[in-house]
């Protein structure tokens, strides 16, 4: 039997079921033999007084009596049947099924399977899948049984016998793996993982069989990462670095680094001294200095007759950027120019010249950096800020504006390591995880909307101060939600607070007219900025001291965090405030988590936990990674293995050998990746 054909071609599959198993992806019988099961039910025979009442059980019985039918008020049939265990006396209750009163009798040996409850001081159970033994039989069969996926027209019976039919075929499944890797992580050979992973021998087992699946999952997905990244940059460095001393610039920089620092600097040292090119991510909590690293990188390519460049995803960040690595940077005499939509044409021509002939030694800028026109002398050093915003294309760009350039991308979006992994698989990972001296927590409260006007008084208290403050809502505009949107808040508040100028700030704007707000913001034209989560990104703003997030309990925890990162870049006393209503247990206790947790890794964790990876990242469908066994959040482990065993072969050229043939080919069918 050919693995590739129609599920039609095993027993009891004829056309209609096979369109149904198609709805559940599965096309051929080898989708069949990997078509994982969602959960499994434990057979072990268990005794009345055994059973928990949330959990289905198996208990195999006798029927003691005759059993009674009658209808009920509601109009339903009840079969009820009395049943014993041996030393406990009970009633199985079946609704709607008179039938089944011709079925048992008096004397039969059943076993029942689901929940068996304690019910005025009887044991009953409720509309139990049952089987019927004659007197023969013995308690023999699949002590673990399979729960799977189902739609419509198909019952657990069906599924279980259709892939029980298709487990004959398993012996077609060809070995992927090498013989060395199973051996060295105690891998079970394929077709006993698939046997297992439906009809499992045992716990153990199974648990051996999910390993070995979920194993082979993620060892594709990180070689076919890895094999992308290969076809784009070549690994190998080109760009010699002679001199890395950072004594000279750390020591012309206002404060000494922290260790997070210092561990992150030292790590890219390490790339630039090796003979492979640096594809690195950054990734630290907001405020926790991550432009000051990106500064060091940049000086280090400078100092070996090396260009840099800087891109940010806005005009205000790129500012920002230049302010910041101008100020590190003066007492080098290192020449640093930026470049933005609105640098004008003749300051243009000016830097294009300056750059061909490497006389501007940094560039920072926006996406106006990656243009054509835009030409290096010896581009060395690519950093991108927020990644997110850019996507692996643009980066690209840059890229290829030098000769094989090393890479730093910074994020200040903390996500926990599992997804980071997964994410960023194409780049190495670096993390601060020490903020600077000094910082202080931002105080957090969780209120309702009672709460109201005292908070918006205590808003213009603190513009009285001379403070800042932003107000997030969760919409722009007036909507069926009846959530607090933009527009209508910003007229309320104007009108209350007359006194006070507050502007609107959100996605709908033309980037000139966001970017003019935020910067009337900076400089206190405006001391109240009403706004959408378009704040998220690292803008620096010390005098904004108060943030107040309305509705917070439609935001992820992760976005609050971000958001909560807008204040508390100084020394003065900053506060989040969440507004919420909700009476939902699990968002109150959501929000009041902010209130005690500041660390973003620890947070993003959490977040992940709560809403699952796909939510987390934003993609709601479901095996967006095309994973059917492996689990992000459990196999932590795992990914980190097959990682390095990934990048092992890669480095080795093992794919080519004849032992890594099936894996190669699985790679690039399941990867539709370019024949190289
Ligand atoms: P982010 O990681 O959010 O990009 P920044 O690089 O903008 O953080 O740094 C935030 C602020 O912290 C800046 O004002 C910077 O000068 C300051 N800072 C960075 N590193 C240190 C340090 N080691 N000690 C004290 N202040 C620091
Ligand atoms: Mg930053």
């Amino acid at each position: 039997m050919d693995l590739t054909l129609s599920p039609q071609y095993i027993k009891g599959v004829g056309p209609a079921r096979a369109s149904m198993l198609s709805k559940l992806g599965i096309e051929t019988i080898e989708d069949l033999l990997f078509f994982i099961p969602r959960d499994y039910l434990d057979l072990s025979p268990l005794n009345f007084k055994q059973a928990s009442e949330d959990k289905k059980g198996a208990f195999p019985c006798i029927v003691t009596g005759a059993i009674e039918g009658r209808k009920a008020k509601s109009g339903i049939w009840i079969t009820k049947i009395p049943i014993t265990d041996g030393q406990n006396n009970g009633y199985a209750v079946f609704f709607n099924q008179p039938y089944l009163a011709r079925i048992f009798h008096k004397d039969d040996r059943l076993l029942l399977i689901g929940k068996m409850n304690k019910k005025f001081g009887a044991f009953e159970i409720t509309n139990p899948e049952w089987i019927k033994f004659d007197k023969n039989t013995i308690y023999d069969f699949e002590r673990i049984c399979p729960i799977y996926p189902l739609t419509k027209g198909l019952s657990q019976k069906i599924m279980r016998n259709i892939v029980r039919q298709t487990l004959q075929y398993t012996y077609k499944v060809e070995e992927t793996l090498p013989k060395q890797i199973l051996k060295d992580y105690d891998l079970m050979p394929i077709q006993d993982a698939i046997k297992n992973v439906h009809f499992p021998k045992s716990f153990e087992r199974l648990k051996q069989a999910r390993k070995r699946i979920a194993f082979e999952e993620l060892l594709l997905f990180q070689l076919a990462m890895l094999t992308t990244k290969r076809y784009f940059f070549n690994e190998k460095r080109i760009n010699l670095y002679k001199n890395l001393v950072l004594k000279p610039f750390l020591s012309g920089i206002p404060f000494s680094l922290t260790d997070g620092q210092l561990k992150v600097i030292c790590q890219i040292k390490r790339d630039l001294s090796s003979k492979h090119n640096m594809n690195r991510l950054v990734q630290g909590d907001v405020g926790s200095g991550k432009t000051v690293v990106a500064c060091a990188a940049l000086y280090l390519a400078v100092i070996n007759g090396l260009q840099g460049a800087m891109m940010a995803p806005t005009e205000i960040l790129a500012d920002q950027h230049y302010e910041t690595i101008t100020s590190y940077l003066k007492p080098h005499s290192i020449k640093v120019d930026i470049l933005k939509g609105s640098t004008s044409e003749k300051e243009r021509q000016r830097i294009f010249k300056d750059l061909k002939e490497g006389k501007t030694q940094i560039l920072v800028g926006t996406h106006a950096i990656i243009q054509e026109n835009v030409e290096f002398h010896k581009l060395g050093m690519v950093i991108t800020d927020e990644q997110h915003r850019f996507g692996v294309k643009q980066r690209e760009k840059l890229v290829k504006k030098g000769q094989y350039p090393d890479t730093l991308v910074m994020s200040a979006t903390p996500i926990p390591r599992t997804i980071a992994l997964v994410l960023y698989s194409d780049l190495d990972i670096s993390t601060i995880d020490t903020m600077p001296k000094g910082r202080q927590k931002v105080q957090t409260y969780v209120v309702d909307k009672a709460m109201r006007r005292r908070i918006y008084n205590f808003m213009a208290e603190e513009v009285k101060k001379g403070h800042l403050v932003y107000v997030v809502c969760p919409c722009v505009e007036e909507n069926e939600l009846n959530m607090v949107n933009v527009q209508d808040h910003t007229k309320m508040l104007k009108k209350s607070y007359p006194e006070i100028k507050i502007e609107a700030l959100h996605g709908k704007m033309k980037a000139e007219e966001k970017d003019k707000k935020i910067s009337d913001f900076i400089s206190k034209k405006v001391q109240v900025l009403v706004t959408t989560t378009v704040i998220e990104v690292g803008v620096d703003v010390p005098e904004a001291t108060l943030i107040i997030v309305e509705n917070a309990e439609r935001f992820g925890l992760a976005q609050l965090h971000q958001l909560r990162g807008r204040v508390g870049r100084s020394n003065i006393r900053s506060y989040c405030i969440l507004i919420s209503d909700s009476k939902d247990k699990n968002a109150r206790s959501r929000l009041t988590y902010l209130m005690k947790c500041h660390n973003g890794f620890e947070i993003a964790q959490k977040d992940l936990e709560i809403r699952g990876p796909g939510e987390f990242l934003g993609v709601k469908q479901h095996g967006f990674f095309g994973f059917k066994m492996a689990e992000l959040t459990r196999d932590t482990k795992w990914l980190e293995i097959t990682r390095n065993i990934s990048k092992e072969i890669i480095e080795r050229g093992c794919l080519d050998k004849p032992e890594f043939g099936n894996l190669k080919k699985k790679l690039y069918r399941k990867y539709d990746l370019p024949d190289c």
